[in-house]
């Protein structure tokens, strides 16, 4: 073992560079520490498998330990890294049996993010929960399923700590839940929970849900969350968490809500700490500042996925916007270059789609308008609604996009989409468009499919961007 690569993270970011590695340079020894039990998991998942759409936990899991050993890698599971030392090359793991040393010639960071729950009293109450680990997950569906529903098969995944989780299939399920926190987990969650037929309570500090999605798209969310029952407190911030042992009210700024159990999702962090004191440089964000090929300031280590920046796009500076593609994509390209042939982890749009019951969002780019002037531009948007198939077609569905460009050259800085037909697929259209630079007058003449049963003659992104491109005209 000469030159091992190090991979610390087994899941998107680490395991896609392991895989990658091991592929392309099959001589060469890959390791893998990973913290917990499970590894190669769908995060994204989790809300599905909690609302009961997505049967078992075990389908969730990409990669058992039994097929990533096969692919050559030499994976440690329950090894914590505690400490990296660039000068000896070396990392230092902790796991049950004690600490080993691992020498490495290159070493990539994956080690993701972690939910936050501070500032707020009364999180580490029982039944206050995160969404940020499958144990939490398994814990909550098990929690919401009544005791005569309960299934053993939905925890089929091996690694649910089965003791843990079954205690919550022995409890009456809840009757009412608070969500703290509108994001894209919170908004999410508000399905499950709806799902089962709770009383939900959604708070959200500022005036809309998932704000990075815009206005528009903010809107349409709140109107689809309130007639889908959900109690929705916008700008209220939640004070405490109250109760004894286990969580019994929500405290915040309109009163007092009694409730059986919490979620709290406002907001991730970094898992950075082991490379504080290397000599790695980290961004405004806490995230790792990397190079266009995932290296850090100290050689031989890398960093991708959510502890990492990447560069956005559109302004050319690094961003931190935590997203799956960006983190299987830049875990694959360090993969590819330490096996010898360098490849770029990419650049970021910020690119972002998120289902609230029936209504799917999009957003890409820069849409903020204080954003894109800190950025040098000078925005100029516009939104629009237009069906989204033939108006006499089966299904037609009112689409709501926003399309945000600088006024000086046109360029298409961003873009938002609602609405219940597709529009999520819509968005990639907006995205693949910023990626290029496009101006709206080239958007407007792009060549879009059309058929009655798909989509209107002028789809609703044409439509956008040919109200936009006679604003700029004008
Ligand atoms: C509820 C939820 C829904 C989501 N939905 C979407 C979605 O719809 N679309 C989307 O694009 N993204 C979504 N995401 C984000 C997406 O899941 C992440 O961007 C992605 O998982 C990041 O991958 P990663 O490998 O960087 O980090 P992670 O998946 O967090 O993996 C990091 C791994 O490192 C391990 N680790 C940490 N520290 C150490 C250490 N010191 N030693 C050893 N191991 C360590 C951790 O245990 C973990 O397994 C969602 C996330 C959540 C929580």
């Amino acid at each position: 073992m000469s030159d091992p690569f190090v991979v610390v993270g087994g899941d998107a970011a680490g395991l896609s560079a392991a895989s990658k590695c091991k592929r392309e340079a099959p001589d060469r020894d890959v390791i893998v520490y990973e913290k917990g039990d499970w590894i190669s998991y769908a995060h994204c998942g989790m809300p599905y498998y909690v609302k009961g759409e997505v049967d078992s936990i075990g389908d969730l899991l990409s990669l058992s330990p039994a097929e990533v050993r096969e692919r050559g890698i030499d994976l440690h599971r329950n090894h914590e890294v505690l400490a990296v030392d660039p000068e000896r090359q070396r990392v230092r793991a902790a796991s049950e049996d004690g600490t080993v040393e691992q020498s490495y010639g290159d070493l990539l960071v994956a080690t993701g993010a972690r939910a936050v729950t501070s500032p707020i009293e009364g999180t580490d109450l029982d039944d206050v929960f995160t969404m940020h680990h499958m144990q939490s997950a398994a814990r909550l569906r098990a929690f919401l399923t009544p005791p005569e529903a309960a299934d053993d098969s939905a925890l089929d995944a091996g690694y649910v700590d089965l003791k843990d989780v079954g205690a919550y299939f022995d409890r009456e399920p809840p009757e009412t839940v608070a969500i703290v926190g509108g994001g894209y987990v919170g908004v999410e969650m508000a399905e499950a929970f709806r799902g089962w037929d709770l009383d939900t309570h959604l708070y959200q500090r500022s005036g809309r849900p998932a704000p990075p999605f815009g206005e528009a798209v903010g809107e349409a969310i709140t109107d689809t969350l309130a007639d889908a029952g959900v109690d929705l407190h916008l700008n209220t911030a939640v004070e405490a968490l109250d109760g004894d042992e286990r969580v019994q009210r929500v405290v915040a700024a309109d009163g007092t809500v009694d409730v059986d159990c919490v979620l709290v999702g406002i907001g991730i962090r970094p898992n950075t700490g082991l490379l504080a004191g290397t000599g790695v440089e980290f961004g405004e964000s806490g995230a790792v500042s990397i190079d266009e090929y995932g290296r850090t300031a100290v050689d031989g280590i890398y960093a991708a996925g959510d502890c990492a920046e990447n560069v956005h796009t559109v302004t050319g500076e690094p961003d931190w916007v935590p997203l799956g593609l960006t983190a299987n994509r830049a875990g694959r390209a360090v993969g590819q270059t330490v096996a010898g042939t360098p490849e770029p982890v990419g650049e970021i749009a910020g690119t972002a789609v998120l289902k609230a019951f029936e209504l799917e969002c999009g957003r890409t780019g820069i849409i903020d308008h204080e954003r894109a002037r800190e950025a040098g531009f000078d925005p100029v948007s516009e939104t629009i609604t237009a069906g989204s198939r033939s108006g006499y077609y089966p299904g037609n569905a009112e689409t709501t996009v926003t399309v945000v460009a600088d006024r000086a050259s046109g360029r298409l800085l961003g873009g938002t989409i609602a609405g219940e037909d597709r529009a999520a697929v819509r968005l990639d259209t907006l995205a693949a468009a910023v990626h290029e630079g496009t101006t709206v007058g080239e958007l407007e003449r792009f060549d879009l499919a059309y058929a009655p049963p798909f989509s209107p003659v002028w789809d609703p992104i044409l439509v956008a961007a040919k109200v936009l491109n006679g604003h700029l005209d004008g």
